[in-house]
This record gives structure tokens, sequence and C-alpha cells, in this order.
């Protein structure tokens, strides 16, 4: 099971390539990707 989701698409991880270069999402080209939690809702609040 993957922990990371793509920041674009959304798509777990375990979904999507991971060449040599890392992760990168295969549907969007995305390199970002978020660790899942819990509490996906959650966010810093900067102040
Ligand atoms: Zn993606």
């Amino acid at each position: 099971m993957s922990e990371y989701v793509c920041a674009k698409c959304r798509r777990d991880l375990e979904d999507t390539a991971i060449n040599r270069v890392g992760m990168q999402c295969s549907y969007c080209g995305s390199k970002i990707f978020y660790k899942k939690r819990p509490n996906i809702r959650k966010r810093l609040i900067a102040r």
C-alpha cells in the first residue's frame, strides 16, 4: 500500500510509475506527492 498520493490528480502512488529519476505520476507527470495522513484535511496554519 502506498502512503503517498499525487498532489495534482490525487491518485495513489501505487498506481503511478516510479522511474529512475524518482517518483513521478504516470498520469499527470507531477513529481509532487503528499503523504497520506489519517486526517487529510488538517493543515498547518501560519500566522
Ligand atoms: Zn498525478
